[in-house]
């Protein structure tokens, strides 16, 4: 039942088919659905009408999707999903990048649009820097703000580079992040191209944090693209 209080969800995308069916779908959760066809109308929508989340296909007849990410983060932090087809994993990357939380791809599933997209809404809700809340992965809890780690009340030993690998994750819970962002922010701009730094201690976080860590449940792998911290199913 849509009103001046529903989540409002701009999607911007040429593909009349594919807005019918997240119209559909996003109503029937009780979300306001806005849409624009063109990039251009999508940033004037993105400004004038202030939605709480955007879908951008990344192939639009005018704009670049690319370009109307780039547009909107010049002036809005509002959680950006990205919708692409399978060939694009490249500008997948340079969307998330460019500041995109997650991306979907098509033809993609009904139950992970709502979820991401509730994921997205959720982290929004957090305090700025999302640091003051305990977040518990099974039965890991992870107190940042105490720089604490406690694993069926026993406390974990995380060492320094674990520990900030795991910090960005929490951070960004339910977001895509790419190889070249994280290696950024936990290890420097030097090092932007050592990925298997990352495959190491993402393996050392998965040993000591999931239930199996050959199939985890929290610290996903995005193929070709990073990781993302899933904090429910
Ligand atoms: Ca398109």
């Amino acid at each position: 039942m849509p009103g001046a209080t529903a989540i409002r969800v701009l999607v911007i995308e040429d593909d009349p088919a594919i807005r019918r069916f997240l119209r559909a779908a996003l109503e029937a959760e009780g979300i306001l659905v806005l849409e624009a066809d063109t990039g251009r109308r999508g940033l004037v929508e993105a400004g004038n009408r202030k939605p709480d989340l955007l879908i951008v296909d990344l192939g639009l007849p005018d704009l670049d999707g690319l370009e109307v990410i780039r547009g909107v983060r010049g002036w809005s932090a509002v959680p950006i999903v990205v919708v692409s087809a399978r060939s694009q994993e490249a500008e997948k990357v340079a969307a998330l990048d460019l500041g995109a939380d997650d991306y979907l791809t098509k033809p993609f599933g009904l139950a992970e649009l709502l979820a991401r997209i509730r994921a997205h809404l959720r982290r929004r809700d957090l305090p700025q820097d999302g640091i003051d809340q305990k977040l518990r992965l099974g039965d890991t809890v992870i107190d940042l703000a105490h720089r604490s780690v406690l694993r069926g009340g026993e406390p974990v030993n995380l060492t320094p580079i674990e520990y900030r690998l795991l910090g960005v994750l929490v951070r960004n819970r339910g977001k895509v992040l790419t190889h070249r962002h994280l290696l950024h922010e936990v290890w420097g701009p030097s090092h932007a191209d050592s990925s298997h730094y990352l495959r190491i201690y993402m393996g050392h976080l998965r040993r000591k944090l999931e239930r199996d860590p050959a199939q985890p449940e929290f610290l996903i792998t995005e193929t070709g693209i990073g990781y993302r911290l899933v904090t429910e199913g």
